[in-house]
This record gives structure tokens, sequence and C-alpha cells, in this order.
């Protein structure tokens, strides 16, 4: 099915073609046209599906698509958990809005809030912001929501596990009661339902793909590897395999510094991107990595949710995530747009309960590969013998539970 039968007007068509976009994805020709009647919906969509655009379409089309704005105010808010994802957001209202007279601003912490106070006296008509800086706006009287008439809170599991809820809480509470509202998440935990359900009227709801499996655009590696060698076996590898371009994710921001330190000193381009570094730095690492101009990024989960990177190869897990659904995150940064990508996952032996639980998550086995040189043998034998230890426990279980089991008698 092809754009133009979505109903989207026209400019906006033109946008999107420009834009390179010819065929919408899943949850774009199927949230679309409901978004377009300016229903309220929940996307529950895996990473990479494109699911921006099919929020960013039906608001500029609804909201701006044929006539340019009488009076700058806030028409439309999109609440998103991290600065990075509102500069993407902010540019892909840009890019497939070229051809509307439409302002943005992306409002987010970390720099300099003078520059958006002047925007926002010159008046706006979409805003994309992190809660924080937005709530700090409000308090100031420097913007104004009541006009709302589609907001958006994206990333909404993102928002509880960061801790955001009460100032999200806080800020569509003074939205005005009658706007439409779209809800994204990644998840659907119960506490996504219940907020949905208290903001929403009867949303449709689109899911696309298996909630917790990656895409299968992207194969994964997992190597047993001694704590020790990491760095090793990382250097390793960017230097004899083909890696064009490589997102590490690393537990802690110490870490990940460490880890860019010890690539630059070894000749290979990498930057770190973390939360201790200041917005700028943040941006500057990010815009030479999707510029080529580094070929590694180092980074720690809160900053890489929602980087949308074209052509990430390879996404390389240093540590093994805490949270399972952090792996289906990290891993999510390649494989995009139906491109291929490799997640290699690099397991030290007290790592393995945490690989046990994502395995649970996604619902799958994931098989340990060895790495040339790097071969931990012990390790490799203890997790297939830990294997054979839980799949002799199931049976002893079973076995129990059947001899429990009242028995029928026959006579
Ligand atoms: P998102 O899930 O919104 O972060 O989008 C993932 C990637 O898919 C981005 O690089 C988009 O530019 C790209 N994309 C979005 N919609 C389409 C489309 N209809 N055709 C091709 N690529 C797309």
């Amino acid at each position: 099915m092809p754009f133009t039968t979505l109903g989207l007007s026209d400019p906006l068509l033109r946008g999107v073609l420009a834009s390179g976009y010819t065929t919408p994805t899943a949850i774009q020709s199927q949230a679309i046209p409901a978004a377009l009647e300016g229903r309220d919906l929940i996307g529950c969509a895996q990473t990479g599906t494109g699911k921006t655009a099919a929020f960013v379409l039906p608001i500029l089309s609804r909201l701006f698509g044929e006539r340019p704005a009488k009076k700058r105010i806030v028409r439309s808010l999109i609440l998103t958990p991290t600065r990075e994802l509102a500069v993407q957001i902010e540019q892909s209202i840009h890019d497939y809005g070229r051809y509307l007279d439409v302002r943005t601003l992306a409002i987010y912490g970390g720099v300099d809030i003078r520059k958006q106070l002047n925007a926002l006296r010159r008046g706006v008509d979409i805003v994309v912001a992190t809660p924080g800086r937005l709530m700090d706006h409000m308090r100031r009287n420097t913007v104004d929501i009541r006009s709302v008439e589609a907001f958006v809170l994206d990333e909404a599991d993102r928002m509880f596990d960061m801790g955001f809820i009460n100032d999200v809480r806080k800020i569509i509470a003074t939205l005005p009661a009658q706007r439409q509202t779209m809800l994204f998440s990644a998840t659907m935990p119960p506490e996504v339902r219940q907020l949905a359900a208290g903001i929403q009227k009867d949303p449709m709801m689109i899911q696309v793909g298996q909630q917790h499996n990656p895409i299968d655009t992207i194969t994964q590696h997992v190597h047993a590897v001694l704590r020790q060698q990491k760095m090793d076996m990382l250097m390793h590898m960017l230097q004899n395999r083909q890696m064009p371009s490589v997102l590490i994710f690393s537990r802690t921001k110490h870490g990940a510094d460490k880890i860019a330190h010890s690539l630059e000193q070894a000749g290979i381009d990498a930057e770190a991107i973390h939360s201790n570094r200041s917005q700028s730095q943040r941006q500057h690492a990010l815009d030479n990595f999707k510029r080529g101009k580094c070929q590694v990024l180092v980074a720690t989960d809160i900053v890489a949710r929602g980087i949308d990177v074209h052509g990430i190869s390879h996404v390389i897990n240093f540590d093994v995530p805490l949270f399972a659904q952090d792996y289906v995150h990290r891993i999510g940064r390649t494989g995009r747009a139906n491109i291929a990508g490799d997640a290699i996952t690099f397991v030290a032996p007290d790592e393995r309960d945490q690989l046990r639980r994502i395995e649970q998550f996604i619902g799958c086995r994931l098989a340990i590969e060895n790495y040339e040189g790097f071969t931990c043998d012990h390790f490799t034998a203890t997790l297939s013998r830990s294997e054979e230890h839980s799949r002799a426990q199931r049976k002893v279980a079973r076995v129990r539970r059947a001899a429990k089991r009242p028995r029928l008698v026959r006579r």
C-alpha cells in the first residue's frame, strides 16, 4: 500500500517522498489513518519500526496540512524521555514538514535556556520536550500548553523507568481535556496500561510484531569471556573484522569513558556518550558518529535509548544489561529499517544469570559461540552443564507433579 492511499495532505506527501520513503511501515499504515481521524491510540512497537513518522505525519497533516498557521500557539506537544530523542523527533518534523509552514521547538535540559525562551517568545506550533525542562518553563510561565490539540507520550515505559512519571502526570493535568492522545511504548507493563486508561478515550491498540522479540534483521551472538579479557577481545574484533559503525554499551559511565579511551589509544576513533557529559559534548559525539567521523560510539543505556543512527552495523554489549528489556532496546539500535545488523554480547562468568533472564524475556536460547583465541571452555562447559542441570531439575519437578496427581482407579 503506497503512502498516497493513507489520506495525508498534499504538501506532506511531497515531504515524505522527499525524505526517501515510498511505502509505509506496518505501524505507519495502521496508525496514520486512525490518527488522521483524531482517534486516540496506543502503539506498542519494536524499536526501529518507523514509529516517529507514525505520529508525526498525522499531526502535521491534521493540524497544519492545508492552511498556514494564523497564530503561533502550541497546538501539539510531544513528550520524550531523552534529549537526543527530542532532537531527533524535531529533525523528523523539519524533514517531513519541509513544505509546510510549521515552527517546532525542542525543549530539553543541559543547554542554555535563553535560546528556548527567545524561540517561545517568537511563537511555536509544536513542542517536543523532555519532562524536566518543560516543567521548568511551565513554572516560569514561558510556555502555554493549554491549547494543545494533539499530545504524544513517547517511550512511556521508559518514563517510568527513568523516574519522570510524576512530572509527566503534572504536565498531562495541564493539557485540555479535549485532545487527541497517542501513547507509544516498547513494552506494555501494567503501570503503562493503567496510565493509558486514565488519559485516553477508547484508544485503538496497535501492536507490531512480538512485544519482546528482537527484530528479524538482527543476528545475535554471545561470547563467553573472562571479564579481564573483554577489552582485548573487543580490540581484536575491531581490528580484524569488517565493523564500519559500532555502538558499544557499557553499564557504567566510568566504564564507557574507559573503553573509549583505550580504543582511542589503540588508534580506533571512538567517542563516549553518557549523562555526565555536557549536552553539547553528547550532541557532538552523536553527530560525529552519525556522519561516520568516528567508527565507535560507547554509550550507557540512559542516553542510548531511542537513538536512531542509520546503518549501525554492530551493537556490542560489553556488559550484559541488568534489565532484560534493555537488551532488546540496545540491540534494536542495529537492524533498523530492514537493514541487517549484528548484536554481540560479551558474557563474563558472573553475568550468567543476567543472560538467563534475557533468554527468558525474549523466549529463546542464545547459543554461546567461541571467539578465536579467547575460548573460555571451562565457562562454556559450566554454562552447558547448568543448562543440563536445569533440564534435569525440570524433569524431576514434572515427575513430582505427576506423582501428586490423583490416579484413576480402574475397576
Ligand atoms: P523510528 O522507529 O521512528 O526510530 O524509525 C526507524 C528508522 O526507519 C528511521 O531511520 C526512519 O528514517 C526509517 N523509516 C521510517 N519510516 C520509513 C519508511 N516508511 N520507509 C523507510 N524507512 C523509514
